[in-house]
C-alpha cells in the first residue's frame, strides 16, 4: 500500500498537470525586465464601492476594515458555485477534451458559448489555433479592457492609459493517459479535477466581473483557456511565443487541479523566479484580507526543470507569474494524492472538496481584480 502511494505521489510529481517543460522552446526575457513589476500594493486600489449593510462574511470585515476593498469583496461573494458546478458537469460530459477526442470540439463550443453570451458587457473572444505534432489546438481569450480604456468614446473621455493585461489562465483539456491500454481519440478523458474545475471557475469570472465591477477595472483582463497543456504546455507557450517583448502582462495567474482534496483546503502557491515574489505575497495577504481561509496556503518555488503547469512559460520568461494547484508533489498530511489523476476516473463524482474549489476561486478573483484595479 505504501509502495503504491509511493508510486502515486512519484507519478504526480512528474506529470501533475502536465509533464517536463521545455525550456529550450521559449526565449527568456533578461532579468532586469523581471524584477521591474512589483506587485500592486493594497493602498494602491482604485476599486472602491463601499456597501450600504456590510454582510455577515469574512470578505465584508475586509470591506469595513478598507472600505477600498468593497467591490472586490462583494465581487468574490458573488462567485456560484452552484454554476461551477454546472459547468464542471458540462465539460466533464464531453466524454473527453483531449483534443483528438471528438469531444474536444463540443467543449470548444461551450467555452465559447458561454463567454459569447458575456459579449454584451465588452468582452472581446479570441481564439488561437495552432497545432503540435500534428495535433489540432485551440486556446480561447476573454478579454475586458479598462474603463479608461472603454470610456474613450463616451461624452467625457477618460485619457486611454497604456493598460497593460492581467492573465488568468485555466487548460480545458484533458487526458487519462494513466490508464492502461488508452486511446486519446476514442476514450473517455473526463478530467473533472485535471482541470475542469479551474475552466470552470473562469467561466464562473467572467459572469461575475460582468456584473460587478466592469467599469472599474484600470487594466485589461484576460481570461485564457489553454489547450494543450497535458501536451507539454503546447497551447500557453504557442500563446506566449507571439506576444511582443516587452510583454505587457503585470501578473499571471494559473488555476489547475483545485477540487479533489478531501483532507484540507490546501493551496499550493507555485511561483517563478524573483519576478513572482511580489505576485507570490499579494496571494498570501489577500488570503488573509478577504477571509478567504485557504489553509495551508503554501508557497513553493517551482523554477526548476521538472516545473510544471501553464504558469511555467509565463514565470521562467520572466512575468510575474503564479500556480494554485491543490498539490504539486508528494502527499502528506494534508493530501493523500489523487489516484484518478490522469485517469479515466477522474469524473466530476470525485470533486469532492467543493469548498477548496470554491475558496480557490475566490483566492484567484481576489487578487486578479487588485492587480486590476490599476493600469
Ligand atoms: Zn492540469
Amino acid at each position: 500500500m505504501r509502495a503504491l502511494v509511493l508510486l502515486v505521489a512519484l507519478a504526480v510529481v512528474l506529470s501533475a498537470c502536465g509533464g517536463l517543460f521545455a525550456a529550450g522552446e521559449l526565449t527568456p526575457v533578461p532579468s532586469a525586465r523581471a524584477t521591474a513589476t512589483p506587485a500592486v500594493p493594497s493602498a494602491s486600489v482604485a476599486i472602491a464601492s463601499p456597501t450600504a449593510t456590510p454582510r455577515p462574511t469574512p470578505a465584508a470585515g475586509a470591506c469595513q476594515r478598507e472600505p477600498s476593498s468593497c467591490a472586490i469583496a462583494d465581487a468574490i461573494a458573488k462567485i456560484d458555485p452552484a454554476k461551477m458546478n454546472d459547468h464542471l458537469v458540462a465539460l466533464t460530459s464531453v466524454g473527453s477534451r483531449d483534443p483528438r477526442h471528438p469531444g474536444h470540439a463540443k467543449a470548444v463550443a461551450y467555452i465559447k458559448e458561454q463567454l459569447n453570451a458575456l459579449a454584451y458587457y465588452g468582452w472581446k473572444i479570441e481564439t488561437q489555433k495552432t497545432s503540435y505534432q500534428g495535433i489540432a489546438l485551440e486556446n480561447i481569450f476573454a478579454s475586458l479592457d479598462g474603463a479608461s480604456a472603454a470610456s474613450s468614446g463616451t461624452a467625457s473621455p477618460r485619457p486611454k492609459p497604456p493598460t497593460r493585461t492581467v492573465l488568468v489562465s485555466a487548460h480545458y483539456d484533458s487526458t487519462a493517459n494513466r490508464t492502461a491500454g488508452w486511446r486519446p481519440a476514442v476514450d473517455a478523458a473526463p478530467g473533472a479535477d485535471d482541470n475542469a474545475t479551474g475552466t470552470a471557475a473562469l467561466l464562473e469570472f467572467a459572469r461575475v466581473i460582468s456584473q460587478t465591477v466592469r467599469e472599474r477595472l484600470e487594466s485589461r483582463i484576460t481570461l485564457a483557456f489553454f489547450d494543450g497543456e497535458e501536451l507539454y504546455f503546447k497551447g500557453s507557450a504557442a500563446w506566449l511565443a507571439t506576444l511582443k517583448k516587452p510583454y505587457d502582462i503585470k501578473a499571471a495567474i494559473n488555476l489547475d487541479m483545485i477540487g479533489f482534496n478531501p483532507l484540507a483546503d490546501r493551496l499550493d502557491l507555485l511561483w517563478y523566479t524573483n519576478a513572482s515574489a511580489g505576485l507570490r505575497d499579494q496571494v498570501i495577504a489577500a488570503n488573509d484580507k478577504y477571509g478567504i481561509g485557504v489553509t495551508p496556503l503554501i508557497a513553493q518555488f517551482a523554477a526548476d526543470g521538472n516545473t510544471i503547469m501553464d504558469a511555467a512559460p509565463f514565470g521562467i520568461a520572466g512575468i510575474p507569474s503564479i500556480a494554485l494547484c491543490q498539490r504539486y508533489g508528494e502527499t502528506d498530511a494534508t493530501f493523500p494524492g489523487n489516484y484518478t489523476f490522469h485517469t479515466v476516473n477522474d469524473t466530476a463524482a470525485q470533486i469532492t472538496n467543493k469548498r477548496l474549489w470554491l475558496k480557490a476561486a475566490k483566492l484567484t478573483l481576489a487578487t486578479a481584480l487588485e492587480l486590476a484595479s490599476s493600469p
